[in-house]
């Protein structure tokens, strides 16, 4: 039966282009809006409460069959807070289900709750916008966090905690006086938070006191904050407010707002609401009914399909218009198909041209519904220039193969080849179209932290040792042409202990003890002498134009490898107008004297010190320390 869906005829006579799917609210009427072309008939159930066990039904209305598969209904008077779900008859079968256009829902996602939006905007919100919107995609240096990490911890002094409010706490401190949450990462320097999913997911009961941990890759309800985060799941306002509120304390405070978006997948295929309305459009299953599972997560989206294409374009505009989100990273980009990529950053930039896109653009195996689609994979990049994409090159070649958990890289010591670190450092891997396209890290929610990494790959290292590996991972992945980013508490030697004397390599539901935030970090020396040392890579980033080039002509123009003996060093001169550095990476656990172009160097970046002034001034030579960055300045 899913064959009738890849047809032209079906897709010329059921795509509908209007603006207007979901609820459309005014005080006079709300108006309603489904797309359901193989619905014999659809019926809205109003309830009085958002709650699914609750026998409050106030009210069913008949829709009427409309244009382009769609079905429409209107109802008198001010609906604001009143909940509805859809009953959807399908070839004999009853369903009741969510409106996949929901704005907001009551308790666990299961009833759509008509929105008065204006009533939860924050002061001054329509004043609100992206503290960052004039700077280029490579000014970026971007923090990923989950918002309960940041707060749970028993001394981050926040009061909501694993709460969007959490996130708007400014002031909040150790018991011994370190600056936590939003006041910490705004000193970093950083300045875009990426929040791991933040829409409504499906694994965590948002009825418990304490709702349990999950990183959220498991949508029910895309276009819905997730419940769990706000301080009552079960009035449908709060949870929009609360973000909203989020979102705007981060602007005030400097910070722009990434969202980590996850249309590849839902949490379960046949129970989601759009498949529910429509069965199985919403994703790709075969003549044989198989549902295609590059995602392995047991459905994969049919971006390819028009609907479905407006759905993800639809959504991501939302959440632009609406909630002032300033930049989107997709989870398995790769599974979605380019032209749906291009629609959706081509429509956000008409009115918000200063949001960023980037995902992971895995090459994974998924069964298409149509034919000659391209994926948005990293060799794509080319066809998407608004796109940019996790560097896994750079990643495993500073860490070592993901694949293998304790295969070394670059950073401990293991001989690397020159040439790789080259197009690394230039934003230039292999699959890279242009170097604003590359996003550099190493490390990030999946996998073990950088720092347990380092600790199964050095296991006879000292501490001391560890801890340089790390700042030499930070310096090169921070000062590489392209955009940096990095894990919450990477900068503080963030570890996931998984209490067998092992590490956590995928804490997706690990209790808040493996994956908060440790606060109390802050009183150790070495924690935060390396929080300083990345404080000062990213400042001297910012200060230094010729470290953010965003395309490849510019950087050649630029950037330039000097040859060097030492098979563990790596050199570079980088200069623009103005600005003449000179940059020396060294994995081996020998100090390299490095002879300097003619002139007095500023010393700026040596040994466990990164900044913005100057530490010494250094002229024929220098000696740079092991497993160390040096990085010298000559001013034109
Ligand atoms: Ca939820």
């Amino acid at each position: 039966m899913f064959e009738i869906y890849n047809s032209a005829d079906f897709e010329k006579a059921y795509t509908y282009t209007g603006s207007d799917l979901g609820t459309t609210w005014s005080p006079e009427q709300t108006f309603f809006r489904l797309w359901a072309p193989t619905a014999d008939s659809v019926v809205i159930r109003l309830y009085k409460s958002g709650n699914p066990d609750a026998a409050d039904l106030m009210e069913t209305i008949s829709m009427t069959r409309d244009i382009q598969g769609t079905w429409t209904a209107a109802k008198t008077g001010d609906l604001n807070g009143v909940y509805y779900t859809y009953l959807v008859n399908v070839d004999g079968q009853e369903v009741e289900a969510c409106d996949p256009y929901a704005r907001t829902t009551g308790i666990n996602g299961h009833r759509a709750m008509i929105l008065n939006h204006r009533t939860t905007d924050p002061e001054g919100w329509d004043q609100d916008k992206d503290p960052n919107f004039d700077k280029a995609i490579t000014d970026s240096v971007i923090y990923e966090l989950h918002v309960r990490d940041l707060s749970m911890n028993e001394y981050s002094g926040i009061q909501n905690k694993g709460k969007f409010l959490g996130l708007a706490e400014t002031g909040t401190t150790t018991p011994d006086g370190h600056s936590t949450g939003l006041d910490y990462i705004k000193n970093l320097g950083v300045t875009h938070i990426h929040l791991l999913p933040v829409y409504d997911y499906g694994f965590t009961d948002e009825s418990l006191a304490l709702p349990q941990y999950n990183w959220g890759y498991d949508p029910v309800n895309f276009n819905t904050p997730e419940g769990s985060f706000s301080t009552d799941p079960y009035h449908g306002e709060v949870r929009v407010a609360e973000m909203k509120q989020m979102v705007k304390t981060l602007h005030d405070n400097g910070l722009s707002v990434v969202m980590d978006v996850v249309y590849n997948h839902v949490y379960d295929g046949p129970e989601f609401c759009f498949n529910k309305i429509v069965p199985g459009y919403f994703s790709r299953i075969n003549a044989e009914g198989v549902w295609s599972n590059g995602s392995v997560c047991g459905n994969d989206t049919a971006s390819e399909r028009n609907m479905v294409r407006k759905y993800l374009v639809d959504s991501v505009c939302y959440w632009a218009d609406e909630y002032h989100i300033d930049g989107f990273r997709f989870d398995l980009v790769g599974l979605i198909d380019v032209q749906t990529m291009n629609e959706i950053t081509t429509e956000v930039h008409k009115k918000h041209p200063n949001v960023i896109f980037y995902g992971e653009g895995w090459d994974m195996p998924t069964e298409l519904t149509k034919a000659d689609v391209a994926l948005a994979i990293q060799p794509n990049s080319v066809k998407m220039p608004a796109f940019s994409f996790f560097n896994d090159t750079i990643r495993d070649l500073l860490r070592g193969k993901i694949q293998d958990h304790t295969a070394p890289g670059y950073i401990n010591g293991v001989p690397t080849s020159k040439e790789i670190l080259n197009a690394c450092f230039m934003g230039m891997p292999t699959w890279a179209a242009e170097p604003y396209q590359c996003i550099n890290y190493v490390s990030c929610h999946d996998n073990h932290t950088l720092f347990d990494r380092i600790a199964l790959t050095a296991p006879n290292n000292s501490e001391e040792d560890r801890i340089r590996m790390n700042r030499l991972a930070a310096a090169f992945s921070i000062l590489s042409q392209g955009i940096p980013f990095f894990h919450a508490g990477e900068e503080m030697l963030r570890t996931k202990p998984d209490g067998n004397g092992g590490f956590d390599e995928n804490s997706y539901r690990s209790p808040d003890e493996v994956n908060a935030i440790r606060w109390d970090n802050l009183s150790k020396p070495e924690h935060s002498k390396t929080i300083e040392y990345y404080r000062g890579l990213i400042a001297f980033r910012k200060a230094h134009k010729a470290l953010r080039n965003q395309l490849r002509k510019d950087v050649f123009h630029s950037v330039q490898m000097i040859p060097f003996r030492n098979q563990h060093a790596v050199l570079y001169r980088v200069q623009d107008e103005a600005q003449d550095l000179f940059l020396i990476f060294n994995a081996s656990s020998e100090s390299v004297s490095v002879e300097l172009p003619a002139g007095t160097w500023d010393l700026m970046i040596h040994d466990d010190l990164a900044g913005t002034s100057v530490l010494a001034q250094k002229t024929g030579s220098v000696e740079v320390a092991p497993i160390s960055t040096t990085v010298l300045t000559c001013t034109k």
